[in-house]
């Protein structure tokens, strides 16, 4: 073993470098891997705070301040499998936002690539390692996802005419989410009294049915970035825009 030749040599059997074995390894390549810490059978895994510690704390405990001060080791992970062996199980992504920090908040740098480059990526290490979450819930946002787009492809329009003045009896409202427990949420009308950098002001003018806290014409300010989409009502009965609402009245998934 010692003087076989190989193709690639990996240093940590952690999640990156197992993946990066197995990737090589499918591609033909002979690879090996290095690894410091032991080489666990499942058995020697327990979940357990105080068996948690056999897989190695993250180096010196971290004093936390206070009247009572107390020490708090992290657990760090070694062998094979490395960090993963104990890792939370969130799955967190960053969110499209994320990518632009610079043009949306004014802070630090735009990453030079988008949320859409990774997306794939994520996708693919989801299903690897079978991460789970709401599939109607996907099925729905991807679904509504080009009329979310037209809509805000059309906000900066709108925005400019409802500023200019709107027509006599025209009425402007906004689409947005109200967020409640449990990941659930509805999507409910804002009728638009204000519009002024970023920030919309105006009445909730639909009655949340979904989302407890709410009501029917409560003040509501809202980021423009948070719009799903817009309608123009006009007197005559007829209106503008709805994209996604009216792609959700033929609907069904
Ligand atoms: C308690 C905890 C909870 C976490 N929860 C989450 C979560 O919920 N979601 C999430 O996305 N991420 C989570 N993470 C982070 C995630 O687990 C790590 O980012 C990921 O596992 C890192 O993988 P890695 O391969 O880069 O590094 P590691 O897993 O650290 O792998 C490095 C490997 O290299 C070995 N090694 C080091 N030095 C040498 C050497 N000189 N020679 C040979 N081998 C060596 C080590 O023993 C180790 O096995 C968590 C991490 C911890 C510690």
């Amino acid at each position: 073993m010692t003087n076989e030749k190989v193709d690639v040599v990996i240093v940590g059997a952690g999640a990156s470098g197992s993946l990066y074995a197995s990737v090589l390894a499918k591609a033909g390549k002979k690879v090996v891997l290095l690894e410091s810490g032991p080489d666990w059978e499942l058995s020697d895994l327990i979940s357990s705070e105080i068996w948690g510690r056999r897989i190695k704390p993250a180096g010196a405990p971290i004093v936390l301040e206070g009247k009572n001060p107390m020490a708090y080791a992290a657990q760090g992970g070694w062998g094979v499998g490395g960090a993963a062996l104990h890792y939370y199980a969130n799955f967190p992504r960053l969110l499209p936002t994320d990518f632009r920090t610079k043009s949306e908040h004014n802070r630090a740098h735009d990453w030079p690539i988008a949320y859409e480059d990774v997306a794939p990526f994520y996708d693919k290490v989801a299903r690897e390692i079978g991460v789970s979450g709401d599939a109607n819930k996907k099925k729905f946002e991807d679904a509504i996802a080009p009329y979310v787009a037209r809509a805000r492809a059309t906000l900066p329009d709108i925005k400019q005419r409802f500023n200019k003045g709107l027509k006599k009896r025209e009425v402007l409202f906004v689409t947005i989410r109200l967020h409640g427990p449990d990941n659930k949420f509805e999507q409910v009308y804002v009728e638009v009294k204000a519009w002024k950098d970023t920030m919309i002001s105006g009445l909730l003018s639909s009655e949340p049915t979904l989302v407890k806290g709410h009501q029917q014409g409560e003040k509501m300010v809202v980021d423009e970035k948070d719009v799903y989409d817009w309608t123009l009502s006009k007197p005559d009965g007829t209106e503008e825009g709805n994209f996604v609402g009216n792609f959700l009245d033929t609907y069904h998934p």
